[in-house]
């Protein structure tokens, strides 16, 4: 078989298409589904289709498996991917030549399998459309969604799920520097945010203090359960309380000291982070703008979602809803409104 295939010869059963001639040994063109199989590849090779919808078309035209039903969706594929379709073939490994009439140029074939790579390719998904589910139009009421335009250009619309909406589409960049503006509105003066982290400072003595207090009262009930553990093991040693009585009870207490432990580390750490993540909020709340700038389209629209919960779209301004604490920060602090009174022992902003 290896020298018929060296001949040109393909050595096996003739493909959809071909017949095995008895007489020559040779496969040789078969008479209408030759026609049907480069119908196949020109569908195909058009991008148009899906290899589903190729089946669909292949079925109707009259293509049936041996059986007489419907060509399954791999052997519509084996046959798009056969070379032999274009004169060459494979056996055993090796691509051959063939001496047989071809049913597609090798072009055909070319731009068949370019179609292939192209349906390989990742589907759009969220990921490529990141303000997607966080517009709801101003007009109509319906999500927002997105679309590539051309291969590269992503546009934003309405659904329109409510009904044909007049809102028209927009580009991701313009959508991108209209949803920063909404930002730039809880930037935070310098000396008002001095003012706060100096007002936070104040506040975390007194947080600080409540912490240390309660973690030294849970520390005496801590210990107070511990003498009692140790009195029991003393008195079960004098053989004063029946041993049952003593385990049980003991085990109860170091249940209790297991909770009081648990709570002591709760206000250790409550004690710790509570300045830090303060201020690092606070900066960051008053840089929003500038870091939203310098990101790419993923980062910009994770800021956005961690500031607002949602936001109103018509087309040319969009309206947030702010989570907390930013609702309170875009209102806008200005040091005329935050300025502390006279009695403040702070000095004097502005
Ligand atoms: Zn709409």
């Amino acid at each position: 078989m290896r020298e018929k295939a060296e001949q040109g010869h393909y050595p096996s059963v003739a493909p959809r298409g071909y017949r095995n001639n008895p007489e020559t040994k040779l496969i040789e063109l078969g008479s209408s589904t030759g026609l049907l199989v480069k119908r196949l590849f020109e569908w195909y090779a058009t991008g148009n289709y899906s290899l589903q919808a190729v089946c669909g078309l292949a079925h109707r035209e009259g293509l049936r498996a041996r059986s007489g039903g419907k060509l399954h969706k791999s052997a519509i594929e084996a046959i798009l991917k056969n070379p032999l379709y274009y004169g060459a073939f494979e056996w055993a490994g090796m691509l051959y030549s063939g001496t047989h009439e071809p049913i597609v140029s090798k072009d055909l074939w070319d731009r068949t399998q370019q179609a292939f790579a192209k349906s390989n390719r990742p589907k759009q998904t969220k990921r490529d459309f990141p303000f997607i589910g966080m517009l709801t139009c101003a007009f109509c009421g319906c999500a927002i969604t997105a679309e590539m335009k051309k291969g590269k250009y992503i546009y934003y619309h309405c659904t329109g799920n409510h009904g044909p909406c007049p809102k028209p589409a927009i580009r991701q960049e313009t959508l991108e520097e209209k949803l920063g503006e909404a930002l730039k509105g809880i930037r935070i003066d310098d000396s008002i945010l001095e003012w706060m982290v100096q007002a936070l400072k104040e506040s975390h003595r007194d947080e600080k203090a409540y912490h240390e207090s309660a973690i030294s009262s849970l520390q005496v009930q801590y210990n107070k359960l511990q003498n009692r553990i140790d009195q029991a093991y003393t008195d079960k040693l004098d053989g004063k309380i029946p041993e049952e009585v003593v385990l049980r009870m003991i085990e109860e207490w170091r249940k209790e000291q297991t909770q009081l432990l648990a709570q002591i580390r709760c206000h250790q750490a409550a004690n710790q982070n509570y300045l830090e993540e303060g201020i690092k909020l606070l900066e960051l709340a008053n840089r929003a703008y500038v870091l939203y700038q310098s990101q790419p389209a993923s980062e910009k629209a994770r800021l956005l979602k961690i500031i607002q919960s949602n936001c109103t779209w018509d087309g040319v301004t969009p309206r947030p809803e702010y989570r907390k604490p930013f609702d309170l920060l875009a209102k806008g602090l200005s040091s005329k409104d935050w300025l502390p009174g006279q009695d403040s022992n702070l000095r004097p902003i502005g």
